[in-house]
């Protein structure tokens, strides 16, 4: 398997040459050269796995490259009960009539970001290993991906993590579940300002290329390649979960922000996994659902974000849409190139009545939107047909999903945190806080470290080199 990047500048790299790394050296971001294909005769062998076999048997396909008893090993000690809680790692609970809820919110953090992530943690310290090398990782977070890649990271070796937030404007208990880690390579910086403070201290750290070069800094964000690749595997688990026969189709309604999560639901279908519908959900913040109801692609400015009870979805642009546009132009990279220039100049693109398009209405794609009052009123509803709590997030999924449902095809909504993480959103709905999964009940009493300091990139970078592995 080799690694082309969506603008076409790119020497084909393994999978290990793009581990490590964010953008393309040319800007663009990195896809397979070709999808793997997966046989019906491999789905039925996969029916009795377990979540790390069957995370193998497809992993194996994309990270050729690593010895396969290195990548089984590495699987199995991502996917643990101990640290998902659950043997099935994403099991399936039904909601109503052939609707189901697939958890992908098991993992230390209580979000769906820790599948991917804790493998990332493997992977990454691995790689690192190998070559004698070692990873400042720089974020800004508001919430789920800081803490998320911080349970990743934690204790593992030549590896450091330095997490900006802004300081007193994240919940109590995201707050707690990342200034409780105690592990000496964990850094929570607290700024003195907003979470748009923090990209910009972190842009500009990053934007010194010899600081960046001398201080080894990387990150982990969404448009991380094995992200995506670890996602795709929770789609087949829930395949597999609800259907017997191996012809049979399904459809999954995805919450989306950043298009990671679905962008691998698409990657699955295109691996020939029977996929009927990919059902994308936004919440107020619509960039993608205008996408694919009318062709255009406009990025919003920051401003322009909305803050919603979905906070993990308030995006301005979608960083892994290029994956997706570069197959739906024909795998064309002057074409991507063309279409990110207008995006830079003009702030969108507009594919409506072209062949990219039409293209796109053949990808299994519909998409719909959500509010808050929506929100609201579907965690009441599931509560009340299932007893089940779900989350905002969840929620708008939910809500757009049942737009779509249709009759013989079961439907799996995907829940993409934990309740409890948003609790003054549920008890808004429901009039009282969700319950606390075993083991977090006391997580704000736990004694926190972090360091507040002010928006001042000189500070922050001396505090880094300080610091640094
Ligand atoms: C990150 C996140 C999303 C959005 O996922 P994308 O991969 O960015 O589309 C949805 N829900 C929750 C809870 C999240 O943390």
């Amino acid at each position: 398997m080799r690694y082309v990047s969506t603008r076409g500048g790119m020497a084909p790299a393994t999978f290990s040459d793009i581990l490590l790394g964010g953008l393309a050296p040319d800007g663009g971001l990195t896809v397979p050269e070709v999808y793997p294909a997966v046989t019906s005769s491999e789905l039925a062998r996969w029916r009795g796995s377990s979540y790390p076999e069957l995370a193998f048997a497809i992993l194996r396909k994309f990270a050729d490259d690593i010895p396969a008893a290195d990548l089984r090993a590495l699987i199995d000690r991502a996917y643990t009960v101990e640290a998902f809680r659950t043997e099935a790692i994403t099991p399936v609970t039904p909601l109503i009539d052939d609707v189901w809820l697939l958890k992908l919110s098991n993992g230390p953090t209580l979000a769906f970001k820790d599948i991917a992530l804790q493998l990332l943690g493997n992977l990454f310290e691995y790689a690192l290993l190998k070559t004698g090398g070692h990873l400042n990782i720089l974020g800004a977070t508001s919430g789920d991906t800081g803490s998320s890649a911080e349970y990743a990271m934690r204790g593992k070796r030549g590896i450091r993590v330095f997490m900006l937030s802004p300081h007193g404007k994240m919940s109590r208990f995201q707050t707690a579940q990342m200034f409780s880690l105690q592990d000496p390579n964990i850094f929570n910086i607290a700024v003195r300002g907003v979470f748009d403070d923090c990209q910009d201290i972190v842009k500009a750290v990053s934007g010194d290329a010899e600081f960046k070069a001398r201080y080894a800094i990387g990150t982990v964000n969404s448009i991380n390649w094995a992200r995506v690749a670890a996602q795709i595997v929770y789609y087949f688990k829930g395949w597999l979960a609800v259907t017997t026969r191996d012809d049979q189709e399904v459809s999954f309604a995805v919450p989306s922000g950043n298009f990671g999560n679905i962008c691998a639901g698409y990657i699955a279908r295109r691996m020939g996994l029977p996929i009927r519908r990919l059902i994308l959900a936004t919440n107020e913040n619509d960039v993608l659902d205008e996408f694919f109801r009318t062709g255009v692609y406009r990025v919003r400015k920051t401003a322009q974000v909305a803050h919603t009870s979905s906070p993990s979805m308030d995006i301005s642009k979608a960083s892994n849409f290029e994956r997706f546009i570069f197959d739906m132009v024909g795998r064309d990279p002057a074409v991507v190139r063309a279409l990110w220039r207008e995006v830079d100049t003009r702030g969108c693109f507009d594919l409506s009545g072209t062949d990219a398009f039409r293209a796109v209405a053949q990808s299994g794609f519909v998409s719909g939107s959500s509010n808050h009052r929506n929100r609201m009123a579907v965690i009441r509803w599931v509560h009340q047909e299932s007893g089940i709590v779900i989350d905002t997030h969840t929620a708008d999924g939910v809500k757009v999903g049942l737009e779509y449902r249709e009759a013989g095809v079961p439907l799996l909504c995907l829940e993409t945190a934990l309740p409890v993480k948003f609790e003054e959103s549920i008890v808004e709905a429901l009039g009282r806080p969700p319950e606390r999964p075993a083991g977090y009940e006391k997580l704000e009493t736990l004694p926190q470290r972090f360091k507040v300091m002010d928006t001042e990139v000189a500070a922050i970078k001396a505090y880094i080199a300080r610091h640094a592995s």
